[in-house]
């Protein structure tokens, strides 16, 4: 069998565009080396912008949460530049766990949108609910789609995972070394944390506020975030919010933090049921929390504030 050459996609057919919103911030890895393996032309959304924000947000329901509003901009900005829009019905990415209600019915949400734009849509259903195996049938359901077989979609996966696997460089959370500086846990949705315009560039205030090491979860090990969360006395079926957790608790176990902050969305269900253990277990460790609830209208100056108190707080403990 031929090996497929990362530096050489040699891709054809019709081009699929992916949103860099919501679970791209999880999967970037993964979905970018199962196209290239599939030999399928991608084309990604920009980086959020506060004209795709604005897009979203007229093109979206009121109720939704922010990344789901930026999620419609996003494939706004797509339109005339891809024949197809990935937006995958994601159910369950772990055995007996969810992911989140406005995950399963994102196609259904979605598909007028893309549809007025002349484009279709890869609807897959990823349900791994029961079994791992399911991941299997989703990828060769996606290269049908995209016109490849089923065989390649096999290969595909196995060089997704792998890709995927190795962009997580976590650290031993036991092993950071004692800082001098300030050290913050930021926890919270990949697609909070990492877009800066919807953390309305968290990094950069913290960073001048005087913070010189920032852990978020992908940099710790989702071994020991799991073992914690299992500590709980009911255990948490949300997929990603268990990572929060299990995240909160390493980081508190091993004491090598300042302090935490958790990033949230305005109107998220599991944000709010999470916050408030995250919260819980901070206060009996004795170390300062904070929880920045973002929507649309969070202006820039009034997080900046909060940060800068946030931290002066800390920097008055540390003296
Ligand atoms: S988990 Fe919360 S923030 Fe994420 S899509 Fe669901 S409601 Fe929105």
């Amino acid at each position: 069998m031929g090996v497929l050459q990362d530096t050489v996609p040699d891709v054809t057919g019709p081009v699929v565009g992916v949103p860099r919103a919501l679970l791209f911030h999880e999967y970037e890895a993964f979905l970018n080396a199962f196209f290239r393996a599939l030999r399928v032309p991608v084309v990604t959304s920009p980086p959020t912008s506060t004209g795709i924000l604005d897009a979203g947000t007229k093109l979206c329901n009121d109720e939704c949460c922010l990344p789901v509003k930026v999620f419609f901009g996003h494939v706004a900005s797509l339109a005339g530049k891809c024949e197809s829009i990935l937006v995958p019905r994601v159910v369950s990415v772990a055995r007996r766990e969810y992911t989140c209600p406005k995950l399963l019915g994102l196609p259904d949400m979605v598909r007028e949108q893309v549809r007025a734009a002349g484009q279709k849509i890869i609807d897959v259903t990823v349900d791994m609910y029961r079994s791992r195996t399911d991941l299997v049938r989703a990828a060769a359901e996606v290269a049908q789609q995209v016109g490849r077989q089923p065989a390649q979609a096999v290969w595909a996966l196995v060089r997704a995972m792998k890709a995927g696997a190795t962009s997580r460089l976590w650290v031993d959370a036991g092993m950071l070394p004692d800082h001098a500086g300030l050290a913050v846990g930021l926890l919270g949705h990949s697609y909070l944390v990492h877009d800066s315009c919807l953390n309305l560039r968290l990094d950069a205030h913290l960073k001048k506020a005087g913070v010189t090491q920032v852990i978020t979860e992908d940099a710790m090990d989702p071994r020991a975030m799991d073992r914690q969360a299992a500590t709980l006395p009911k255990p948490l079926f949300w997929t990603y919010e268990k990572a929060t957790v299990g995240g909160a608790l390493l980081l508190l176990k091993h004491r090598r933090m300042d302090g935490i902050i958790q990033l949230a969305s305005f109107g998220c269900g599991p944000d709010s049921m999470v916050s408030s253990i995250i919260e819980w277990h901070c206060r009996k460790a004795r170390t300062p929390y904070m929880l920045l609830t973002l929507d649309e209208h969070t202006g820039e100056a009034g997080l900046r504030t909060r940060v800068e108190a946030f931290v002066d707080m800390l920097e008055w403990r540390k003296r």
